[in-house]
């Protein structure tokens, strides 16, 4: 089991360089309506669940570094030639690398809306990045629990700890002005107390899918009869 703290700076040695940031996609999405999406490589957590593999599970030998500036050109050809006003940044966790992040969000024209998907470990870690993130209007972050319960928690991520994370994260959201919502991945079928717990937040549960290369990985564990 992993520490997703240490595992944030050790990811953050592989992925960063500078302002630069890797990256191994950038493409037009369907969600959300259509969002252009910037796929980056690196996360802090390694859910037994998750469709990305190399740029998680091997980012040393995926990806390329990017400054803020080329990510935004990116993003912003892919959101004109489709016509969409939303942009993100997916297959890794976009705050590993708070300077790099931030710098793409202040080169954001006020036409477009970022969607910043996070597992919110690091915005639990560190208010400071919180309130940097709230100087920001055409935001909106959505955070994912991985799990409805710390024990969930640690069986879908193989993470020692984090779920408190994740709470803290949502505190100190609630703390600043700032658009946000709430998913959870969950393989419970009750997960009340979770939603009782954030009584006046928006929830959406997120369905997990089992890619070939998601099924393989859970079968290798012997763990796919829970998500099946
Ligand atoms: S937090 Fe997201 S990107 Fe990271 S391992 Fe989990 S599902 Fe994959």
């Amino acid at each position: 089991m992993y520490d997703p703290i240490e595992l944030s700076k050790k990811t953050e040695d592989i992925v960063i360089k500078g302002d630069l940031k890797k990256y191994y996609r950038f493409r037009a999405t369907r969600f959300y309506g259509g969002i252009a999406t910037a796929d980056t490589v690196g996360c802090n957590l390694r859910c037994k669940f998750c469709w990305s593999g190399n740029s998680v599970w091997n980012a040393n030998n995926i990806g390329e570094f990017y400054t803020p500036d080329q990510v935004l050109n990116k993003l912003k050809n892919i959101a004109t030639k489709k016509g969409f006003h939303q942009m993100r940044i997916s297959g890794g966790e976009p705050t590993i690398g708070r300077y790099h992040l931030i710098s793409l969000l202040k080169k954001i024209e006020p036409g477009f809306l970022f969607i910043l998907e996070t597992n919110g470990i690091l915005l639990g870690t560190d208010k400071s990045y919180v309130k940097d993130l709230s100087e920001f209007n055409n935001l909106h972050i959505r955070v994912c629990f991985k799990g409805s319960n710390p024990k969930e928690f640690s069986f879908l991520t193989g993470a020692k700890n984090g779920f408190e994370h994740q709470i803290r994260a949502i505190e100190n959201l609630k703390e600043v002005n700032i658009r946000f919502n709430i998913a959870l991945v969950t393989i419970k079928k009750d997960y009340q107390d979770f939603i009782n717990r954030f009584s006046n937040i928006d929830i959406e549960i997120e369905d997990i899918f089992l890619y070939p290369k998601v099924r393989k990985r859970l079968d290798k564990e012997g763990i796919i009869g829970y998500f099946e």
